[in-house]
């Protein structure tokens, strides 16, 4: 068999075979609607209720504030145009960053064609958001604060729970995209001041297309999706069973593990930083150095199209992304390296490696190794290369 190395977990994640496992009987045998009346569907209507309590418990919620949906970027769009539409008496302005995910931006930019007004914070070169600026960017009539918790091109880690604070002081509802922390970071809803929660089963190895909202009681919110009587009259669609109780499953195994796992992949994420920064000339780490998802390396390498690193890599049987992967196929940089200051060539030589406990030593020095060869070759055939060369002697 040809070699493969899977360094894209933040595009997606390998379902466990005990969540698979866990899901398997809600699609043939115990395929009811938890909706209906008769005893066995009671019974599917009983495992949602225990996988929403596994869920609630993972990041100290009631299980009366978690809601299915069909995703994070269900979530996320929920979130936004629930507040809107919920607070569009009180106020129209939301604070959001340059960073988010475009569930999130494209969200605002939505809402912005019909009257609402956004902040876009900025951030600094490792892509923190200043909080003083964060602060003084509130309006008496701001109604939604949106920041993520962790990024999902470069890795960094918000001050989740400085931004709470200072939203609840505020009187600001909080919305944070957790899509990557979820199952990876701890999370407390209650200790960080979070009013909104998105988050996705398939980025900590549950099934695709099942996510959930978090959201704190009494938060003034409207529905995003109507018609039946789902989740508590908030989220109409039919019931995913098997989603939900794939999800509970991965999240039970994630917050079990997550402190080892974290280490494991750290230790490897750091091997990875150290020897591509040692080892190949003129590139830059992006993100920041500690405070970020213990899975996440985020390269700049000079002279270089990101996409070419990427056919070049996958040649050698290395999945990798550049930038986001609903961005890849587009030729914009990504808007977050732009964000971090990089300019637009640089932004475009740009790789993310994403790994997990699959990942082995030997993978590491096996990326590093072929990428080393790549990237001497690529820019071989770089002119801005060749230029630069002569230019230093
Ligand atoms: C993957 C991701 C999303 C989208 O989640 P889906 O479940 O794929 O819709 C949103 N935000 C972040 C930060 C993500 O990484």
């Amino acid at each position: 068999m040809s070699k493969k190395i899977y360094a894209d977990n933040a595009a997606t994640t390998r379902v466990y075979p005990e969540v698979l496992d866990a899901m398997k009987t809600y699609f043939d045998e115990e395929y009811w609607n938890p909706s209906s009346t008769y005893e066995s569907a009671g019974k599917a209507a009983k495992k949602v209720a225990e996988a929403r309590n596994v869920i609630a418990n993972a990041i100290n919620a009631r299980d009366k504030e978690i809601f299915f949906t069909g995703g994070g970027s269900e979530s996320d769009n929920w979130a936004i145009k629930g507040v809107a539409d919920a607070l569009r008496e009180k106020g129209n302005h939301i604070i959001t960053t340059k960073i988010e995910h475009h569930a999130v931006l494209h969200t605002c930019e939505f809402l912005e064609k019909h009257g609402f007004e956004v902040t876009y914070l900025p951030v600094d070169e490792d892509g923190l958001v200043d909080l003083e600026e964060l602060e003084s960017a509130i309006r008496p009539t701001t109604i939604l604060i949106s920041v993520m918790f962790a990024n999902n091109e470069i890795g960094t880690i918000e001050p989740i729970a400085e931004i709470g604070k200072i939203a609840k002081e505020h009187g600001v509802t909080f919305h944070t995209d957790a899509v990557q922390a979820f199952g990876h970071e701890p999370i407390d809803v209650e200790a960080m001041n979070i009013d909104l929660l998105s988050a996705s089963a398939h980025k900590l190895n549950g099934p695709k297309g099942v996510g959930l909202l978090y959201i704190r009681r009494g938060t003034k919110i409207s529905n995003l999706i109507h018609g039946g009587g789902q989740e508590n009259g908030r989220r109409a669609g039919t019931t995913n069973t098997a989603g939900i109780i794939g999800f509970a499953k991965a999240t039970e195994i994630a917050v079990e593990n997550m402190e080892k796992n974290n280490q494991y992949e750290a230790r490897l994420r750091d091997k990875l930083i150290e020897r591509i920064l040692e080892e190949v000339p003129y590139v830059r780490l992006n993100g920041h150095r500690e405070r970020r998802l213990a899975n996440n390396a985020n390269f700049c390498f000079r002279f270089i199209e990101g996409e070419s690193l990427l056919i070049m890599l996958d040649l050698k049987g290395i999945c990798a992304s550049s930038g986001s992967a609903c961005t890849s196929g587009s030729l914009d940089p990504s808007h977050v390296l732009l964000a971090i200051g990089l300019p637009h060539e640089i932004a475009h030589g740009s790789i993310r490696f994403s790994i997990s406990t699959d990942t082995k030593e030997e993978d590491i020095d096996y990326i590093v190794d072929e990428l080393k060869g790549i990237v001497e070759r690529l820019r071989s055939m770089s002119p801005l290369y060749e230029d630069f060369v002569k230019e230093v002697g």
